[in-house]
């Protein structure tokens, strides 16, 4: 397929996602329709509510679960392309103009299946996408935490065969934060920068670890040189931790309805996104797993406003910070 036509802005389509999940975008409709396609109906029931519209878990570990048994259900580049489109589809309608979209090389490579083909699927959708809806969409691969540094190599190793040419533009890290130290995969990280892709991880999404959740966010920035933290809610507890996160001006993937989901916060109210705020920290709001947690950004904004008294000035320059921490650069030339 011939590369996407140059893309421009579009302020009809104001949204700039950059922490979104395409294994949790998997619409429950999607998720039917593949377990009828594999004769597979049990695993989906298991996935979702009796009616087969909402998806249903317990808990962060709950969760993890639930992520885990989406991904069976995803077999061949086929099915990656079908949901892409879908999730172009549901980009546009949420409207978001530009995305960074997470894929699990790790679950990939985990399960034989082949990152190259799927991210040629993928790459193919998004033109597709942006043909029909003008939406932009790019690509994060990410290796799972839990899973180690070795198995962390060969997602990146697969990531660098994809690369730019099929909307590669950074590299992140996913799972368990409890399961290891961030600072095990500098290394890796190191070589992610060498390669010219951005860095997005995961950290300090559980503020009930404590001081370990800020520790994370510093160890992520300090020693892996992340660009993008996802979560970052431990972050606020350490004063350090912001004063850092403000001089180097990293970009907080910040995800309230996913938090309240899991568990890692017991009230929306709670969010900390007034914090970041005050801190001068750069931020966004993100859906993280839209379909499996029942969440978007229309009403991410609404409830934001209401309950975490975010202002359309506020609402302004977080986009405007989204633009510049995107790892597009014609996203971020779009931003000047
Ligand atoms: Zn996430």
């Amino acid at each position: 397929m011939s590369p996407p036509k140059s893309w421009l802005w579009n302020p009809d389509l104001p949204g700039v996602e950059l922490h979104t999940h395409l294994e949790g975008s998997v619409t429950c409709d999607r998720l039917l329709a593949l377990s009828e396609k594999y004769g597979q109906t049990a695993l989906a029931a298991e996935c979702l509510n009796d009616k087969g519209t909402e998806y249903v878990f317990d808990g962060f570990f709950g969760f993890l679960d639930l992520f885990r048994k989406v991904t069976l259900l995803l077999k061949t580049p086929a099915d990656f392309h079908q949901v892409a489109l879908d999730l172009g589809r549901t980009l546009h309608d949420d409207g978001v103009g530009y995305a960074e979209i997470s894929l699990s090389y790790g679950v990939m490579l985990k399960r034989n299946l082949d990152p190259l083909a799927i991210q040629q699927a993928l790459y193919e959708a998004s033109c597709q996408v942006l043909e029909t809806h003008g939406v932009k969409m790019r690509w994060l691969p990410d290796a799972v935490r839990q899973w180690g540094l070795d198995k962390a190599w060969f997602a990146l190793e697969a990531a660098l065969r994809t690369g730019p040419e099929l909307g590669v533009v950074g590299f992140g890290l996913g799972g368990d934060e409890v399961a290891g130290s961030v600072s095990l995969f500098a290394p890796l990280f190191a070589e992610v920068r060498a390669e010219g892709l951005g860095i997005s991880i995961h950290a300090g999404e559980n503020p009930a670890s404590g001081q370990a959740a800020a520790d994370s966010v510093r160890q992520a920035v300090d020693e892996c040189g992340a660009d993008r933290i996802g979560h970052g809610l431990g972050a606020v507890s350490d004063p350090m931790v912001m004063a850092m996160l403000n001089a180097r001006q990293v970009f907080m993937e910040l995800c309230p309805g996913s938090n309240l989901m899991t568990g890692a916060l017991t009230q929306y109210s709670d969010h900390p996104l007034q914090q970041f705020l005050a801190a001068d920290i750069p931020c966004g709001l993100n859906p993280d797993d839209r379909s499996l947690f029942g969440v978007n950004r229309k009403q991410e904004l609404i409830r934001a406003r209401k309950e975490l008294h975010l202002t359309e000035e506020q609402e302004t320059k977080m986009i405007q910070w989204a633009q510049r921490a995107s790892f597009d650069p014609e996203m971020r030339a779009a931003a000047e």
